[in-house]
């Protein structure tokens, strides 16, 4: 459906349209005809139009799961009042009086070496063998006018920020009656602030309590899916990762998704209170551990050492 690239899929597009009024915008679109490269012979026809590019804005489980999203791009469409001719009252162009509508003019020249033929662009109707002679006021003879539109674009589930969806024929539309160019979507993905993506996978750092870590814990766990049973075994280490096949990002291609990687942070009590100083002194004594109390006149002395 859609043709995607990576992020240096598109370069160098930039936005036609950015800055400048109407007048710079009819020159971008004037411009982007491009009669530069050498041209089979009979009348080009009118050009294509630009492609344009757009920038969605995703939040990260509309990027994981696919969305429709709206998109508002400033291109060209065909004008109302002519009809898209560029000929007032939708009048039809006429053939170029210059080239006959062959969109070329042949010139002879007659030198020592006898004679040279060329053929080059007609300049009256820029290669397109055909004018308008009477053209329609609202557009100035173009055929279009600039206006905002509104598309729905639908987002594949598992497309990735940095890449560039090709919407063919989406963009702005070619003068007098031209084809359409393309229009590149370029994906953004918000920040969330319980997953953090890695490719297919995706990443939640748990926090959990010593106790919790020492002595084993169940949890209703909330995966993007839902919420499902989590298992901390007892003597989970800080830094353990438990792997939910499937609970990530789907593939683009298939129907396989990757996994959700729970990351067990065991968090050290900061803020204890006498007595619970007093059951882990107790507990230290149990299990055999020293623990050597610094006071706060050591810490200074060691702090003054290291200067
Ligand atoms: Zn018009
Ligand atoms: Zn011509």
């Amino acid at each position: 459906r859609y043709d995607r690239f990576g992020p240096e899929g598109v370069s160098g597009g930039g936005d036609p349209f950015a800055g400048g009024g109407l007048g710079d915008i009819f020159e971008a679109f004037f411009g982007g005809g491009g009669f530069g490269g050498g041209r089979s012979r009979g009348p080009a026809g009118p050009p294509r139009g630009p492609d344009l590019e757009a920038t969605a804005t995703l939040a990260f489980e509309d990027a994981v799961f696919g969305c429709e999203h709206e998109i508002t791009v400033r291109t060209a469409v065909p004008c109302e009042e002519c009809s898209g001719t560029g000929g007032a009252d939708g009048s039809a162009p006429s053939t170029c009086p210059d080239c006959n509508g062959a969109g070329e003019v042949r010139t002879v020249r007659n030198s020592m070496l006898g004679q040279i033929m060329s053929t080059q662009p007609c300049r009256k109707c820029s290669g397109q063998g055909a004018v308008v002679l009477n053209p329609c006021l609202a557009c100035q003879g173009d055929g279009r006018v600039v206006t905002d539109k509104a598309f729905t674009v639908d987002i594949p589930a598992g497309v990735d920020a940095g890449s560039t969806l090709r919407l063919s024929g989406r963009g702005a539309v070619g003068p007098r009656g031209g084809p359409s160019g393309d229009l590149y979507v370029k994906i953004r993905v918000r920040g969330s602030d319980r997953f953090e993506r890695s490719g297919v996978d995706v990443l939640h750092r748990l926090p959990v309590t010593m106790t919790q870590a020492a002595l084993g814990h169940h949890i209703k766990f909330e995966t993007m899916d839902g919420v499902e049973d989590l298992v901390i075994s007892k003597g989970t280490q800080s830094g353990t990762v438990q792997r939910l096949k499937g609970r990530g990002v789907p593939h683009l291609d298939g129907h396989r998704r990757g996994d959700l990687l729970v990351e067990i942070v065991v968090v050290t009590p900061t803020d204890l209170s006498s007595e619970e100083v007093a059951v882990m002194q107790q507990l230290a004594e149990l299990r055999g551990e020293v623990v050597e109390i610094p006071d706060s006149g050591l810490l200074s002395r060691l702090r003054s050492a290291f200067k």
